[in-house]
Formats: structure tokens, sequence, C-alpha cells
């Protein structure tokens, strides 16, 4: 799986500024058997063991919605804020420059749901930590978190200690 993904993801240097390699996973995406292989793949790790999938704005949208329906479970967005229409619940956290908001609804959750996090890219572990932080706050438990693709270079599998965190590819 991990040959199939990294055939499928190009580097975009200096996007979205200088400095940085986007890691863009749309080529993986349109390419539906390797889409195909990879939601079965994510699906099967977890089939039995969680109760609801959510998905971090906005490329986890799309994994953890294929995901959920493969395993006929829901799916629950984690957003930036200001985009979830009811009351929500919000964690701020650090990025390299200034800081970012996300929110996932109050009531979201039924009381202790156990929760696979999807992302495309675990980079500082930044988004991760705040998106579990949410999820323990709205009553659920993070069963896991699953990327695409971490970048170990950047340390974020260390500000999720405690977590299960698995990821397709590492480089
Ligand atoms: P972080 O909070 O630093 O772990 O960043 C993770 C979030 O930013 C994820 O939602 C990723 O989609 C996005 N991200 C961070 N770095 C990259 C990168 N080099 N390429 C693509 N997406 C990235």
């Amino acid at each position: 799986m991990a040959a199939l993904v990294a055939s499928r993801l190009r580097d975009i240097p200096d996007f979205p500024q200088p400095g940085i390699v986007f890691k863009d996973f749309t080529p993986l995406l349109a390419d539906g058997a390797a889409f195909g292989t990879l939601v079965s793949d994510i699906a099967e790790r977890y089939r039995g063991t969680v109760d609801v999938l959510v998905g971090i704005e906005a490329r986890g949208f799309i994994l953890a919605a294929a995901v959920a329906y493969e395993l006929g479970l829901g799916m629950v967005p984690v957003r930036k804020a200001g985009k979830l229409p009811g009351e929500t619940l919000k964690e701020s956290y650090a990025l390299e420059y200034g800081t970012a908001e996300i929110e996932v609804h109050t009531d979201a959750f039924e009381p202790g749901q156990r929760v696979l996090v999807l992302d495309d890219v675990l980079a500082t572990g930044g988004t991760a930590e705040a998106c579990a932080q949410l999820v323990e706050r709205a009553g659920a438990s993070v069963a896991a978190i699953e990327v695409v693709l971490e970048l170990a270079f950047l340390g974020g599998r260390s500000r999720l200690d405690g977590h299960v965190v698995n990821a397709i590819l590492t480089v």
C-alpha cells in the first residue's frame, strides 16, 4: 500500500508558501483503482473496532466519507472555525506562523463512541492533536488517528502520545 501511495503522490514546491513542499494526493484520488484500494485498506484495519469516522477539513473529509461508507458508519466533519452551523466546541493551535482554530458540533457524538480520525498528512501534529482534544471534549474516545502520509522529520507523532497513530506512508 505504501508503494502505491508513493507512486500517486506528487510534490509541489513552495506551496502554499516559499519553503513548504506540498504533498498533493489528488493523483491518488483521480485513480479509481488506487483510491478504492486505499479506502479498503483503511476500512479493513478498523472494521468492527470503531463506531464513527472523523474527517479533518478539507482532504480528511474525502477519506473519512469514503471509509465511513465502506464500513456502513457515519462521518463527522471537523471544520475550520466559523463553518459549522450548530453549537460548537473549538480548539486553537499553533501553526508555523500564527494560529488556527477548528471546531466540531457539540452533539456530534454519542457518549463513548469510538472514533477513527482521518487526514491526508501528519506534519507538526498540531491539527491532529487539536482534533483529538475536540473528540474527547465532545464525549467520545479516539480509537486511532490514521493518515495517508506522515512527515516524520516534523515530529508530529510525539504530540499524539497515548493515541494509536498509523501512517500508510512515512517519509
Ligand atoms: P500539522 O497540523 O502541521 O500536522 O498539519 C497537518 C495539516 O496541514 C493537514 O490537514 C494537512 O492536510 C496539512 N499539511 C501540512 N503540511 C502539509 C504538506 N507538506 N503537504 C500537504 N498538506 C500539508
